[in-house]
């Protein structure tokens, strides 16, 4: 159910509450799996914020919301779970599948015009990727995905990584 509680007011995607209340509903349900849990964090948003105003910066955060929304199914969930950092989790996808569309969403926010931007300002997120196994709570998950968006980071950003690549 989508209402005014669940939603975050600045992009229109689910808030970390609703986001928690969809997932619990998925996790539950053998149909809607394999689940894959997508974290995903613009790189270097401060700058934006430090260079152009924390408008700017908000309006980015628009633009980035509905560049996922667009990507994502109606069964899928899409959230903003706080500052510049969104979830998203794939129903009936596994972890290469989700990898595969980390990947597409990867490169189509950077190649993305971002209105509120100057021309050649280039956008760009990193990715963690993380399978839901049978029994795991969405803690867990996102857990592992952060450890995955982590690793994205550190290995240079604008980069998807997968948990499972992680521990390897
Ligand atoms: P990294 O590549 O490591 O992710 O660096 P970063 O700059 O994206 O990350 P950092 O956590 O250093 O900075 C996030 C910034 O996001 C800091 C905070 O002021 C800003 N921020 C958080 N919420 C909002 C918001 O609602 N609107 C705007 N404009 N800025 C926000
Ligand atoms: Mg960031
Ligand atoms: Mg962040």
């Amino acid at each position: 159910m989508r209402h005014a509680g669940n939603l975050d007011p600045l992009t229109g995607v689910l808030n970390r509450r609703g986001f928690e209340e969809g997932a619990a509903q998925r996790f539950s349900d053998p149909r809607s799996q394999p689940l894959c849990l997508l974290l995903a964090d613009i790189d270097r948003f401060k700058s934006i914020n430090d260079s152009f105003g924390h408008p700017v910066g908000d309006e980015v955060l628009r633009n980035f919301a509905a560049l996922l929304r667009q990507a994502t199914r109606w069964s899928d969930l899409c959230a903003r779970l706080g500052g510049e950092e969104f979830a998203l989790l794939l129903c009936g996808c596994d972890a290469a599948g989700g990898a595969a569309f980390a990947e597409r969403l990867r490169a189509s926010v950077s190649a993305a015009r971002f209105d509120a931007l100057p021309e050649g300002w280039q956008v760009t997120a990193s990715f963690g990727i993380a399978e839901a196994r049978a029994g795991d709570n969405l803690a867990e998950v996102v857990a592992r995905a952060d450890a995955a968006l982590y690793a994205a980071k550190k290995a240079g950003r604008n980069k998807v990584q997968q948990h499972a690549a992680v521990l390897a």
